[in-house]
């Protein structure tokens, strides 16, 4: 026996695999600690779940015994960084394990997102192979979205089935507000992407940011609209065809937020650009992002008011956006974090 296994996974939701697994990990170990990926991020139909969700659906499946051997610890995402990441996990591992030297690393290769389970040489892997004929939790997803109830069941251990269906259904008749919302979104997502299935080759979307910064300030805006609808978000959207990526991240900001700032004096702030392009990074398809960072220096906070695809735009204070990860849609917490940890 091992003395600590670590199993990564965002178990969204926690599968008759994944069960199949931790079980195989607790005859490997005598502590499993189970690391919760996607830590720290909105709702959305790819992580439907909170941290503290996914706890309760794991633990209610273990018995008391198997429960006392297992630790949990969450992780937030770093997209752009693996490093970051690593050395995330790492140092609460290490912290849990009080620096052991007798930890494995246990999960299954399944395909090329599994790649992680190749960023710690320091730990024997142990693999735990294929379970439950390819049970994907994603189609599992799908069916809770199309409230297939019945072929749910089929594929999550029952305690894992009361809480997708109280988080589903308030009582017989009356759905949950957050499950009405993501399923909305599910099918704006599903309709958009049925739109282009007749294209000759899958496409890839161009969008343009605008990361203003003043005073220790963010200029963010809240989605009007499905996806993302409350979500806090960069001023920008998907670029015209005639116009040049810098254009358009002006275009999107002005649309926005109605910031009364001409092009020239927004073209003498523009300080940074970069391209985010992690392929997970919105849930529409594959979409691009250039990124351009405006510094507006100190004083006073120019008006804005949200317009257009925004229902409100305010300036935030950095300090507010660090704390406020969950409320960001898409990868913009970390395209703001890129910018502002640079100047
Ligand atoms: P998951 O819930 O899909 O899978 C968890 C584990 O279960 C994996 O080992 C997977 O291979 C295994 N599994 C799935 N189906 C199985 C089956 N049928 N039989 C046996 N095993 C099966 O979780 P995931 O998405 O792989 O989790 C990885 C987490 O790590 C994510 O949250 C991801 O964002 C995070 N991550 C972050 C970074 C970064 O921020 N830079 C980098 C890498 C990974």
């Amino acid at each position: 026996m091992n003395e600590f296994g670590v199993y990564i996974g965002r178990f969204q939701p926690f599968t008759n695999a994944h069960e199949e697994a931790v079980r195989f990990a607790l005859s490997k170990v005598n502590n499993l600690i189970i690391v919760l990926g996607s830590a720290s991020q909105a709702r959305t139909i790819k992580n439907p779940w909170s941290s503290q969700e996914r706890i309760a659906m794991i633990r209610a499946c273990l018995s008391p015994a198997e429960n006392i051997r297992v630790e949990f610890i969450e992780a937030k995402d770093y997209l752009y960084n693996d490093n970051l990441w690593i050395t995330a996990v790492q140092t609460k591992i290490e912290a849990l394990t009080n620096g052991s030297k007798n930890v494995i690393l246990i999960g299954h290769r399944k395909d090329k997102s599994s790649f992680y389970l190749n960023l710690f040489p320091q730990w024997e892997f142990i693999e735990t192979g294929d379970y439950a004929k390819h049970l994907d939790a994603s189609y599992v997803r799908r069916l809770y979205f199309e409230k297939d109830l019945l072929d749910v069941k089929r594929f999550v251990p029952s305690p894992v089935f009361n809480v997708l269906k109280s988080s589903m259904m308030k009582d017989d008749v009356t759905p949950q507000k957050e499950f009405n919302e993501l399923q909305e979104e599910y099918h704006h997502i599903l309709n958009y992407r049925k739109l282009w299935e007749t294209s000759p080759f899958p496409p890839t979307f161009v969008t343009v940011d605008a990361v203003v910064i003043k005073s220790g300030h963010i200029l963010v805006v809240r989605r009007r609209a499905t996806p993302g609808k409350g979500l806090f978000a960069l001023p920008g959207g998907f670029l015209n065809q005639d116009e040049q990526v810098k254009d358009g991240a002006i275009r999107e900001l002005k649309e926005e937020t109605a910031i009364k700032l001409t092009k020239d004096e927004l073209l003498t702030a523009l300080r940074d650009k970069e391209v985010f392009d992690h392929p997970g990074r919105s849930l529409r398809g594959r979409t691009i992002t250039h990124a351009f960072c405006f510094d507006l220096g100190h004083g006073p906070l120019p008006k804005v008011k949200g317009e257009d695809d925004a229902d409100k735009a305010w300036w935030m204070p950095l300090r507010d956006v660090f704390a406020n990860e969950e409320k960001f849609f898409e990868d913009h917490f970390h395209i703001i974090n890129f910018f502002a940890s640079k100047f």
